[in-house]
C-alpha cells in the first residue's frame, strides 16, 4: 500500500506515521526527517536545507523533489509500500510526485488528511520534544515520556520556536489547500479528525485504510 499523510505542522503526522509504519510495515519517507539527518551529518544538502528550515520556509522544490525521487527508486519501496510524510507540500511537488510514480509504475492508494484547527497547533509545537537517541516524538503535556524522564535526553526542534512557527503555519496553510484539491479530484483523500486522543486518531486512521483496501 502506498500512502501520503498530510496535515498542518503539529497535526500529528509523524506521531501517526510511526504507528502506521509499525502496523503495516510500510517504508516511512519523511522529508523533514531526511533534511534533519542531513543537517546532523553536516552535508551540503543539510547546510542548504537549514537556511530555509530555520526561518520556517520550504526547501526549494527541485531539491526536495530530487531527494524523494531518489528514495522512491530504492528496492524496498515496491516490496513494502510507502508512507510519505510531509511531502508533497506544494502543487509543483504533487505534480512531480505523480510523474515520478507513473515512471516507476507505482500507484498511489490514498491520501490521509489529518484535520485540525490551526489555533490548536501552537501548543502542540511548543510542547513537542524529541528523544535524542531514538528520534521518537513526545509532548510535554499531551504525550509525555513514561515515568520520571530526564529532560536532557530530549531536544526541542529549532523550527518549533515561536519565531519560526507563525511563518511555518502561514506557508503550509497557503500551500496545502491546492494539494488537497488535486487529490480530492482523484478521489483519494480520507479526512481524519486530528483533535482527539492519539489512540483515537489511530483507530480512525486504521478504519480509513481498511476502507481503501476494500
Ligand atoms: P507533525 O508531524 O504533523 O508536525 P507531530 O506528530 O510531531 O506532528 O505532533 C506534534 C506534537 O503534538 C507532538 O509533540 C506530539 O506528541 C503531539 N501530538 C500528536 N498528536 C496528538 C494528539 N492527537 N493530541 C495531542 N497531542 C498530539
Ligand atoms: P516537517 O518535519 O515535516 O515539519 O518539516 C520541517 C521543515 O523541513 C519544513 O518546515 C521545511 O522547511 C522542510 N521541509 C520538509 N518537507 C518539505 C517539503 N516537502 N518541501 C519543502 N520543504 C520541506
Amino acid at each position: 500500500m502506498n500512502l501520503l499523510i498530510m496535515g498542518l505542522p503539529g497535526a500529528g503526522k509523524g506521531t501517526q506515521a510511526a504507528k502506521l509504519v509499525e502496523n503495516y510495515g510500510l517504508a516511512h519517507i519523511s522529508t523533514g526527517d531526511m533534511f534533519r539527518a542531513a543537517i546532523a551529518n553536516e552535508t551540503e544538502l543539510g547546510l542548504l536545507a537549514k537556511s530555509y528550515m530555520d526561518g520556517g520556509n520550504l526547501v526549494p522544490d527541485e531539491v526536495t523533489n530530487g531527494i524523494v525521487k531518489e528514495r522512491l527508486a530504492q528496492d524496498d519501496i515496491k516490496e513494502k509500500g510507502f508512507l510519505l510524510d510531509g511531502y508533497p507540500r506544494t502543487l509543483e511537488q504533487a505534480h512531480a510526485l505523480d510523474q515520478n510514480l507513473a515512471d516507476l509504475g507505482i500507484n498511489l492508494d490514498g491520501v490521509i488528511n489529518i484535520e485540525i484547527d490551526p489555533s490548536k497547533l501552537l501548543e502542540r509545537l511548543s510542547g513537542r520534544i524529541i528523544h535524542k537517541q531514538t528520534g521518537e516524538t513526545f509532548h510535554k503535556v499531551f504525550n509525555p515520556p513514561a515515568g520520571d524522564y530526564n529532560e536532557d535526553d530530549y531536544y526541542q526542534r529549532e523550527d518549533d520556536k515561536p519565531e519560526s512557527v507563525a511563518r511555518r503555519l502561514e506557508v503550509n496553510i497557503a500551500q496545502g489547500q491546492p494539494i488537497l484539491d488535486h487529490y480530492r479530484a482523484k478521489n483519494l483523500v480520507q479526512d481524519i479528525e486530528g483533535d482527539q486522543d492519539i489512540e483515537l486518531v489511530f483507530e480512525d486512521l486504521k478504519k480509513a485504510i481498511e476502507s481503501l483496501k476494500s
